[in-house]
């Protein structure tokens, strides 16, 4: 961290904090981006984010989970209780090839953490190996939650960790039973 000090001090210097939003919950993009803690997709470089741009969430995987489903409820609630009128957010979730959550998949990697009190079906279905699938699952689980009954988006994209390259695996959808203004389609 010492180095890393020294480059808050030059940041503090700079002008970035005048860029971020008013209200912390509607930020400049719009965008709540769900994705792994792997170091190799940082956000902010694969999507050119600054700060201010977007909320980011990041656990093992990139995973839809019951954590990231509570803190999206409650920014859900903040929004719609505070600022109904404001535009609303999309949830972009992105997973990853060669995701190290896919290791959870291998019985004995698994099987020794099981036995240090972790839940065998929860890391066994937190795993990664096919990032386009659980992409997919991930961004239906968040559309039919109640942590989304709003007109919030939601999209999923695979990373290729090898050509630094996004792919579209879900179009943006709106939360289950709401239907976007102009659109042709009902969606859901
Ligand atoms: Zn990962």
């Amino acid at each position: 961290m010492e180095q890393l000090l020294g480059n808050n001090l030059s940041f503090a210097g700079t002008d970035a904090r005048s860029r971020t939003p008013d209200i912390p919950f509607i930020p400049n993009r719009q965008l709540f981006v769900l994705t792994c803690v792997d170091p190799r997709v940082d956000p902010s470089d694969i999507l050119g984010l600054t700060l201010g741009d977007a909320i980011v969430a990041r656990n093992v995987g990139g995973r839809a989970n019951r954590a990231f489903l509570d803190d999206l409820a409650w920014i859900t609630h903040l929004h719609r209780t505070l600022t109904p009128d404001a535009d609303w957010f999309e949830v972009v979730v992105i997973h990853h090839t060669d995701c190290g959550s896919g290791l959870m998949a291998d019985d004995r990697l698994r099987g020794a953490f099981v036995e240090q009190g972790y839940d065998d079906a929860t890391l066994r279905a937190t795993a990664v190996t096919e990032p386009e699938q659980t992409v997919r699952a991930d961004v239906a689980t968040i559309l039919s939650s109640t942590a989304l009954r709003s007109p919030s988006l939601a999209s999923g994209y695979t990373y290729d960790v090898a050509t630094g390259l996004l792919t579209q695996a879900v179009a943006p959808r709106a939360a289950d039973g709401y239907r976007v203004p102009g659109s042709v389609e009902a969606l859901n």
